[in-house]
């Protein structure tokens, strides 16, 4: 009989299997119950030892997302108290007098009232710029509307942070004092409501801290990238991060103008708004 036919015979499928073992495999390795567990374990420990070399190769050959910084980060003193200027900050009011400012008609002095350690806005002399041009910065400022209340709504207590000259955060007495959302204090003025209403009342001193972004345009003026904007109204978040649409323009749309670095400017609305402590850190 041949071989194909012995296989595929009915009566013989034990023989069967074993010489189609013998013919198309190796002989099995026979192993006791015993040698068994211990190739269990052993194929085991293996697995073990080839993860646990899996996991530390990935803590140490995973690509680095970026290269390591080159530089080490200067060093700052902080100021003593929260709202100090630390050491690298350039100092642009510190109660005494406004050599750091301007008019902004006419290029003059800037007549603001200085005394009791603050600068108070002189209705009608106009608004007051930094000497200064800055772009990127981190900014602090304080300032005070007055505690004896008169008008309402953009009338009470308004002046305005511009930075860069034209993009308005704005004061105003915000206590209970009912205006349209994106122009009471800590709004991007005509463009964002403050997150929440952070105001003191009329009188106190409150803080902006404010980290800025200035736009950038291209060779034919066209903004490539908008000016971001982040601030804190008396260390509570009241814008994070927007993107400012334009020049902040009280009676049309936002809009651009191509421009590069330039001063801040503190607004003259007609109401004696006072500021003190203003520092400034070009980023
Ligand atoms: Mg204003």
């Amino acid at each position: 009989m041949a071989l194909v036919e012995l296989l595929l015979h009915p009566r013989t499928s034990v023989a069967v299997t074993r010489v189609a073992a013998l013919v198309h495999k190796p002989p099995p390795v026979i192993v006791s119950g015993l040698m068994n567990t211990k190739i269990l374990i052993s194929i085991s420990v293996l697995a073990l030892a080839l993860s646990a070399v899996s996991v530390v190769g990935k803590s140490t050959q995973e690509p680095k997302p970026f290269p390591p910084p080159k530089h080490e980060p200067a060093v700052v003193t902080p100021g003593k108290a929260a709202g100090d200027p630390p050491s690298d900050a350039l100092v642009l009011f510190d109660g005494k007098d406004l050599s750091k400012w301007r008019a902004t008609s006419g290029k003059g002095e800037a007549k603001w009232k200085v005394q009791g350690g603050y600068m108070e806005v002189a209705p009608g002399t106009g608004d007051i710029a930094t000497r200064q041009e800055f772009s990127d910065c981190q900014l602090h400022i304080e300032w005070a509307t007055p505690s004896e209340v008169k008008g309402e709504g953009q009338e009470r207590g308004n002046s305005g942070v511009f930075l860069m000259e034209r993009y308005e955060v704005q004061v105003l007495d915000s206590f209970e004092n009912k205006t349209y959302f994106h122009g009471q204090a800590g709004s991007i003025y005509n463009q964002y409501a403050p997150l929440v209403n952070a105001s003191r009342k009329p009188g106190e001193w409150q803080s902006y801290d404010i980290i800025f972004k200035g736009p950038r345009f291209d060779e034919q003026g066209k903004v490539t990238e908008r000016a971001r904007v982040t601030v804190l109204h008396n260390g509570v978040l009241i814008q994070n991060n927007v993107e400012i649409y334009g020049n902040t323009w009280h009676d049309r749309a936002a809009n651009y103008i191509a421009h590069g670095p330039a001063p801040l400017r503190l607004q003259d609305h007609g109401n004696p708004i006072r500021y003190r402590n203003v520092w400034i850190r070009p980023l």
